[in-house]
């Protein structure tokens, strides 16, 4: 039998000054690097103590807040993860992260990718259960584009 931890469900990391030092650095595990992340967003206070280590760092590697965030740039989330995540296909850990990187960090990239996956999905009836009125005649008027689903 299995005696691993519910990964859904992880333990409150205590997050140290050592921790944010590892994670201006970008010296953090993916997973870590998300915690930090998460944790950040969730406590105002974190945020200052990492604005803190972060001038405190003292070496010429110092990282800026845009930096960082640029540096996030790298970790964007690939184009079928944006899509699952507006059709609500992630694990809600992971979509809370993206989410994160999008409405938080506001990663132009991902918003722009995000809006014309939005704009797609809106195109398709398959894109999305139908929700709104405007979507139900997106959907009637398909067939005048060629694809009669009767
Ligand atoms: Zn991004």
């Amino acid at each position: 039998m299995s005696d691993e931890p519910d990964r859904r469900h992880p333990e409150p990391v205590s997050i140290d000054d050592e921790m944010l030092r590892q994670y201006l650095a970008d010296a953090l595990s993916a997973e870590n690097s998300a915690r930090v992340e998460k944790a950040l967003r969730d406590s105002a206070e974190l945020r200052a103590r990492l604005e803190d280590v972060r001038q405190n760092r003292g070496d010429a590697q110092l990282h800026t807040l845009g930096a960082i965030w640029h540096r996030a740039r790298l970790t964007c989330p690939s184009r079928q993860q944006l899509g699952s995540l507006l059709l609500d296909a992630l694990d809600p850990e992971l979509a809370d992260y993206y989410r994160f990187h999008i409405e938080v960090v506001e990663c132009p990239f991902c918003q722009a990718n995000l809006d014309d996956l939005k704009a797609q999905s809106q195109a398709t009836p398959e894109g999305r259960a139908s929700r709104s009125r405007q979507h139900r005649i997106l959907q009637s008027s398909q067939h005048l584009l060629g694809e009669d689903k009767r």
